[in-house]
Order: structure tokens, then C-alpha cells, then sequence
């Protein structure tokens, strides 16, 4: 899909990925204290902790993925939550490299995001089913 096939249907975005990113042990300490608070509230999958690079992210992160129906509730209590915290948010929608560096929102600085790791010919289905059972309402 290129530029020219805009606008892009809603419905082409399966999930979403909060990568929530961290610098040092203060701030890790910061990013365990918002996963607990994450999955006490959110219908979320909480990817495990990368404590160095991996991929297309230029600091140690967890991801959290969440569902579309999840973005309006998620979303803002990261906005006044986040703690100083750096997270980008990026839809997926099949094409890895655009939804990294074109469609990504993030909260905070804005880091690099190393491309080379990313295609926009990725043809696995993402597919996200929330294993945590919130029990706090935000
Ligand atoms: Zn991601």
C-alpha cells in the first residue's frame, strides 16, 4: 500500500502497541510501578521486559498491546500518568514500517526508530488476546 491508497479505513487497524520506554534503574523502577498499574486496569497484553535494544527501539522497553476499543480509555491515562516517562504509541495495521514512523504518536521526547529492522511487507497477523483481568476502573 503507498500514500496514494489514503485515506486508510479505520478498520485496518487490528491492535495497537504502547512501547513503553525506560533509561537507567530509576526509571525502570518508574516502569514497573505503571505495568502493575496497567494490568490492574486495562485490558491489555503485556509483552515482557527488554532490558536492552531490540529491534527498531533505541532504548530498553516493554510493549503493552491493547485492542481499538482500548485506545480511548489506555491512551489518556498515559497521557497524565506516564511519570516522565518516553511511550510510543503505533497502530498496526500489517505494515510494520509506516505505522512505526508515520502513524506513530508518541508521549514524550520523540526517539529514534532504527528502520532497518522494519518492512511494510510483514504478512503476520497480528492478533492480541487480552490475558489480564483489570480490577481497578481508571
Ligand atoms: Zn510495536
Amino acid at each position: 500500500m503507498s500514500k496514494d491508497d489514503l485515506p486508510l479505513k479505520l478498520d485496518r487497524i487490528e491492535s495497537y502497541h504502547a512501547h513503553v520506554y525506560f533509561d537507567g534503574s530509576e526509571q525502570r523502577e518508574t516502569a514497573e510501578l505503571l505495568r502493575e498499574e496497567i494490568a490492574e486496569r486495562f485490558s491489555v497484553l503485556l509483552g515482557r521486559w527488554h532490558d536492552r535494544p531490540v529491534g527498531p527501539h533505541a532504548l530498553a522497553m516493554y510493549q503493552v498491546a491493547f485492542l481499538p476499543v482500548e485506545f480511548p480509555r489506555l491512551v489518556p491515562w498515559l497521557m497524565v500518568n506516564r511519570r516522565g516517562l518516553t511511550i510510543l504509541i503505533h497502530p498496526n495495521t500489517g505494515e510494520p514500517k509506516s505505522d512505526h514512523l508515520e502513524r506513530a504518536l508518541w508521549l514524550g521526547a520523540v526517539l529514534e526508530i532504527d528502520t532497518a529492522p522494519l518492512s511494510d511487507h510483514e504478512d503476520s497477523e497480528v492478533e492480541i488476546v487480552p490475558n489480564t483481568r483489570p480490577t481497578v476502573s481508571p
